[in-house]
C-alpha cells in the first residue's frame, strides 16, 4: 500500500496551511496493523517543513516520526526535490543538521544519511545556490552535499535514469512542468511524480508547481485513479501557477478524481466553495490519503 499525506497545503506565501510537501509512506501491510512503515519518502521539505512534521509526529499514526520530543529525522529514509523555490527546500537544511549532529551514528561515527533524489541540475543547483551558505562547514572541515545525503541524480530523458522505487513495487517517474521560463519552456523546471504500481498498473499523479500545461501530462492524469493539481486561486497578469479558471477547463472525469493543493489563505471564504463539487476538493493537511493499494 502506498499512502500519501500533505504536511501541508499552503502556497508559497500561506500562513494558515503550511508549504505544500508531502509524506510518502510505503507499507507491505497497511498503517491498522504496523507501528511504522516500511519506506518514507518527503517530496519536498520547505521552510515550514520542521514545524509541519513536528505536528503531524504528535498525531495517532504518526508516531514513529517522533523520539524523545523531537522529529525523529532518520524514520525519513528519502526526500524528492521538485525545484529549489524555498517553499519546498526551506526545511532542509534542519532535516541535513539534525542528521549529522542529533543522529549521529556513534558506532561509525557517521551522520544518518537519508536519499537526496531529484535531476542532476536541481542538486547541483540547490547545493550552489541555496544548502552550501549554511551546510558547506562542519567544525574542522568543509562539507558537501553528499556528507548528508546519499545522491540520486536522475534525468527524466534517459530510461531507466528517469525514476526511483519503494519497495520495489511502487515506480515513481519524474516529468519536467512548466514552472518559470526564463526565456523558454522548461529552462526552469518543477518536477512533478507519476507513481505506479508495477503489480496492478494502477496509478497516482502529482503536477508539483507548474502553469497550466493540460497537453503535456493529459495521459497520466487519464490514466492515474487519483491526482494531485496545484492552483492558484485568483488570476493575476504573468502566472507561474495554474489558475482554477485553467483547471476548470479539465475533462469532467479527470477533474473529479483531483485533489487541489498550494493555494491562498482563502480558500474557505466563500468564492471557491464549489471547488468541492467540480473537483476532488480542496487536500486537506495532515491526514492520510491511500493513493495506491
Ligand atoms: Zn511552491
Ligand atoms: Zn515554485
Amino acid at each position: 500500500m502506498l499512502t500519501l499525506t500533505f504536511l501541508g497545503v499552503g502556497s508559497a506565501f500561506a500562513k494558515r496551511n503550511y508549504n505544500s510537501n508531502l509524506l510518502i509512506e510505503a507499507w507491505h501491510h497497511g498503517p491498522g496493523t504496523q507501528s511504522g512503515p516500511d519506506d518514507t519518502l518527503l517530496v519536498d521539505f520547505g521552510s515550514t517543513g520542521p514545524l509541519a512534521l513536528y505536528q503531524l509526529m504528535q498525531k495517532p499514526g504518526f508516531t514513529y516520526l517522533e523520539h524523545n520530543g523531537i522529529i525523529n529525522y532518520p524514520a525519513i529514509h528519502k526526500v524528492f526535490v521538485t525545484h529549489q523555490h524555498a517553499d519546498h527546500i526551506g526545511g532542509l537544511e534542519e532535516m541535513a543538521l539534525m542528521n549529522a549532529y542529533v543522529y549521529r551514528d556513534p558506532a561509525r561515527d557517521k551522520a544518518f544519511k537519508p536519499q537526496i533524489i531529484s535531476s542532476l541540475s536541481i542538486l547541483m543547483n540547490l547545493w550552489d545556490h541555496s544548502l552550501k551558505g549554511g551546510l558547506s562547514v562542519m567544525a574542522g572541515r568543509y562539507a558537501l552535499l553528499q556528507d548528508y545525503f546519499f545522491i540520486l541524480a536522475l534525468n527524466h530523458q534517459e530510461a531507466g535514469k528517469d525514476g526511483f522505487s519503494m519497495l520495489k513495487r511502487y515506480r515513481f517517474t519524474l516529468f519536467p512542468t512548466d514552472h518559470i521560463q526564463v526565456q523558454h519552456k522548461f529552462d526552469w523546471p518543477s518536477f512533478g511524480l507519476f507513481i505506479e504500481d508495477v503489480q496492478t498498473g494502477e496509478s497516482a499523479f502529482y503536477s508539483g508547481d507548474t502553469r497550466y500545461d493540460y497537453p503535456a501530462y493529459a495521459r497520466m492524469m487519464e490514466r492515474a485513479r487519483i491526482c494531485f493539481h496545484e492552483v492558484q486561486l485568483v488570476g493575476e497578469p504573468a502566472p507561474v501557477h495554474t489558475l482554477l479558471s485553467e483547471l476548470r477547463t479539465l475533462p469532467e472525469a479527470v477533474r473529479r478524481k483531483t485533489h487541489l493543493y498550494h493555494f491562498t489563505d482563502d480558500w474557505d471564504t466563500g468564492p471557491f466553495d464549489s471547488v468541492r463539487e467540480e473537483f476532488a476538493g480542496f487536500a486537506v493537511p495532515q491526514q492520510r490519503y491511500t493513493i495506491l493499494d
